[in-house]
């Protein structure tokens, strides 16, 4: 079972001779930059051991600095910083919906964080590279929504969304199957940043036999952004099915049914 624990773990992989990025190679006289995944700007000054570093083209790695300017809303959140709804810019906001306090974001960008999370954690553990065009589904911890584009509010079909959420069924059943595999002591694992980053995946497969990997991302307690009055709270997880298939040392989903407490249904680190 691929992990990456103790430092020696991180160390190893910090010379992959590929760009987690665009997969190409690396040769001699390569621009290659260090890249923190997750940025090393979203965790305490305690927590900033061990990291995962990767090396990427210096050029590929420029491409994301989109994705990075989600960071300052991130970190205010994760360390409990009120927002100020003031930011039109930023990409999350809170707002009150039917008496509710919300977090709501363009799912855009927190789907970018976590591609990008799920690609580093995947070449770390497998060596091999994952596409960013590989077929996904990723439930965040924060709730996604629209947002009007005039008044900033959440638009109609978010609070459709509020009442429905389809994606409910697939956010639980991924926190189960984690939860069992994890009592199995199944699951392929990052622990990094003192802990403060969790990432546990195993492998399943859809119907038609497509190999699927069920991931879980734990960040501080991220899990409690998309709190509600009677709502519990909702981890990240998600899944993705790479074209090249299951790695070879991939940890495949057991069949085994293992008693395990189930109370928190959407969070797969929880209870
Ligand atoms: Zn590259």
């Amino acid at each position: 079972m691929p992990s990456l624990i103790k430092q020696q773990d991180f160390r190893k992989v910090q010379n992959l001779p590929f760009c987690y990025l665009c997969g190409g190679e690396f040769k001699a006289g390569s621009n290659i930059n260090r890249d923190h995944v997750p940025a090393s700007a979203l965790f305490l000054k305690e927590d900033r051991d061990v990291p995962l570093i990767l090396s990427t083209h210096v050029a590929c790695n420029a491409k994301e600095h989109a994705s990075d300017q989600l960071l300052g809303q991130l970190i205010d959140q994760i360390h409990g910083r009120p927002i100020n709804p003031g930011y039109r810019k930023l990409d999350a906001t809170v707002v009150e919906v039917n008496g509710q306090v919300v977090t709501i974001t363009k799912d855009l960008n927190i789907h970018q964080f976590i591609r990008r999370c799920v690609r580093a954690f995947h070449a770390a553990l497998y060596h091999e590279w994952l596409p960013s065009d590989t077929a996904n589904a990723f439930h965040p911890p924060l709730r996604g929504a629209q947002l009007d584009g005039d008044t900033g509010s959440p638009t109609d079909e978010f609070n459709r969304l509020l009442m429905t959420d389809q994606s409910l069924n697939q956010h639980a059943l991924f926190s189960r199957v984690l939860k069992q595999n994890r009592v199995a002591k199944n699951t392929d694992q990052v622990l990094s940043q003192n802990g403060k980053c969790s990432y546990d995946c195993v492998w399943s497969q859809l119907d038609d036999g497509q190999p699927i990997c069920i991931f879980g991302l734990k960040i501080y307690d991220w899990q409690r952004f998309g709190e509600l009055a009677g709502y519990p709270n909702r981890g990240c997880v998600g899944f993705y099915g790479p074209k090249a298939g299951r790695p070879a040392t991939a940890t495949v989903s057991t069949e085994l049914e293992f008693p395990f407490p189930n109370e928190e249904i959407l969070d797969p680190f929880g209870n």
